[in-house]
């Protein structure tokens, strides 16, 4: 890649941002823009564009900073509960395209609804079993 993309720059240090935690494969630091207090960004030091390019090690990284972060998030007092989110690919909303993982401090009182915008499809029963099959036929080691 030719030019550095902004994840990479701040991971690198290169920009900066209000980096919470780090491991050898990770970085941990606010969203510029958080729908709640706390919100965090696990990102790799390494550039992937998103979760299906991305390698085990560098997801295992993100992963457990994670865990630490939405530990953190509620020893602090930040946070009563945490939701994760990821975007990944232009079609799922993703903005910044080098992997992310959204750290979401929830509380009680926040206005955020992710339910309201969580609505089941109805699928026959033929057409689960079709996707179960298409899907477990295409997992790759
Ligand atoms: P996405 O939309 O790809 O799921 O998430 C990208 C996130 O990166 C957004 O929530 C956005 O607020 C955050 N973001 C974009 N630019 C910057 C920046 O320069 N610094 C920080 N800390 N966060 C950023
Ligand atoms: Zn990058």
């Amino acid at each position: 890649m030719s030019e550095k993309c902004l994840f990479c720059r701040i991971a690198d240090g290169e920009i900066p941002a209000r980096i919470v935690a780090e491991n050898e494969g990770a970085v941990a630091f606010l969203d510029i823009n958080p729908i709640s207090e706390g919100h965090t960004l696990i990102i790799p030091r390494k550039h992937y564009s998103d979760l299906l390019e991305i390698d085990s090690n560098a997801l295992q990284a993100c992963s457990l900073l994670s865990v630490k972060v939405a530990r953190s998030l509620v020893a602090s007092g930040i946070a009563e509960g945490i939701n994760l989110f990821s975007a990944n690919r232009e079609v799922a909303d993703q903005t910044v395209f080098h992997f992310h993982i959204h750290v979401i401090p929830r509380k009680g009182e926040d206005t955020i609804r992710f339910r309201e915008i969580w609505k089941p499809l109805k699928i026959t029963d033929q057409k689960m079993d079709l996707i179960s099959r298409k899907i477990s036929e295409n997992i790759q080691e």
